[in-house]
């Protein structure tokens, strides 16, 4: 197999930011995993497993080791029942790609994740979730290769341990099992979601049931376009939501709408009540993310080529295509304290960072 050196991996992130990659090879089998895999035990080389690259943050200096890209695609349909079908999917797949099979074929159930960058391998890791639909309400069970025991398996949906934008796999397994094939159970019987603010205003004249799934499908595309920049160039490169808030109990979010109250005046205190019931979840309720970015004034604000994005500041832009990793970090950091010193909520981090050991004080 091919095991190339120095490889830019700007080029395979949709932040279109990154250094080097030591070494860069494709995968297709789970052999040729093996044979990587191997390669870069006999280098001791640490491993980083890569889909599409739109859920990572790469440093400048890039990555001292060795990047495996899963390019293995495929899409298998298969009846399970009069109502139900399972699509089992290659990792190298294109994630949109699956969605418009999906709609195309009349099964339900992953119509509202249109339009999310990125590989179907990645799916499962943080479990992905938009528009009131996520990961964890369709994925069946996903074929892995363990990296302790060099053997593939399956894991089930339960055994993911599936949290919000959280899984087994990018918690207390990270960086053991490498995804191969994800298996969804998909409905054949309509079923719109349309949980969703944006989803409701626009279906607002409409019988539920009259609805199709290339309507959704089009609406989450036209809304998602006012919104998330299609990274398609460098100067529209980045990485989706870029923070990512904690689940908040019932008395830190009172603490919260307090201090917006007393910081921000009544009117911004009434926006963040009206949002409460969609944030409203079991354990508590979801950070307002955006919310907070906009009333702490950091909607627009620019470090170096990188920017929070003014229509929807929980996205980090790369405004210039020339912006690097560390102006990201240097804005992230920045904001990060702001909130925290502002309203008491701490923000992470959504994608991944890459190649930063030791080399930028990341907060
Ligand atoms: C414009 C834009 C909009 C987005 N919108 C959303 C959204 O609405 N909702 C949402 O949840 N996310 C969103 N994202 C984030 C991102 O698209 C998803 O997280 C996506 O699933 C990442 O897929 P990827 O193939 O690019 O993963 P990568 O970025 O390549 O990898 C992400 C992580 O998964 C691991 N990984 C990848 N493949 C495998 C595998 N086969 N086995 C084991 N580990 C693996 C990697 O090691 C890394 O840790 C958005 C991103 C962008 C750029």
């Amino acid at each position: 197999m091919d095991i190339q050196e120095n490889i830019l991996l700007s080029e395979h992130t949709t932040f279109h930011i990154g250094g080097l990659a030591k070494y860069f090879c494709e995968a297709k089998t789970t052999d040729e995993l093996n044979e990587a895999l191997k390669f870069a035990e006999q280098k001791s080389a640490q491993v980083l497993i890569m889909g599409g690259g739109s859920n990572v943050l790469v440093s400048d200096k890039g990555f001292d080791g060795l990047v495996i890209k899963l390019v293995n695609e495929g899409i298998e349909q298969e009846d399970i029942s009069d109502s139900q079908v399972r699509l089992t999917i290659g990792s190298g797949q294109n994630w949109d790609s699956v969605v418009a099979f999906a709609v195309e074929h009349g099964l339900w159930g992953i119509e509202n994740l249109s339009h999310i960058p990125g590989n179907t391998g990645a799916l499962t890791v943080q479990n992905v979730g938009a528009y009131g639909q996520e990961a964890s309400q369709v994925v069946e069970s996903v074929l892995v290769f363990d990296r302790q025991t060099h053997d593939t398996k399956i894991i089930s949906r339960d055994e993911c341990e599936f949290g919000y934008r959280k899984s087994i796999f990018n918690t207390s397994e990270k960086n053991r099992y490498v995804i191969l094939h994800t298996n969804l159970v998909l409905s054949k019987v309509p079923n719109p979601n349309l949980s969703y603010g944006d989803l409701k205003i626009k279906f607002a004249d409409r019988d539920p049931q009259t609805i199709t799934l290339a309507e959704i499908r089009s609406a989450i595309i036209e809304i998602r376009n006012t919104k998330f920049p299609f990274p398609d160039a460098p100067e529209r490169g980045n990485a989706g939501s870029f923070f990512r808030g904690p689940i908040l109990s019932d008395s830190e979010f009172a603490d919260m709408q307090k201090k917006v109250l007393d910081l921000f005046g009544t009117e911004q205190a009434q926006r963040l009540e009206a949002m409460a019931d969609r944030l409203k979840v079991p354990q508590g309720y979801k950070t307002p993310t955006a919310f907070l970015l906009d009333v702490c004034g950091f909607k627009g604000l620019e470090v170096g080529g990188a920017q929070i994005n003014p229509a929807q500041p929980a996205i980090i832009l790369n405004k210039t295509g020339k912006a690097s990793a560390e102006d990201v970090i240097t804005l992230y950091n920045q904001v990060k304290a702001g909130v925290l010193a502002k309203t008491g909520v701490e923000l992470e981090h959504e994608p991944e960072f890459v190649g930063f050991e030791g080399r930028l004080n990341v907060v």
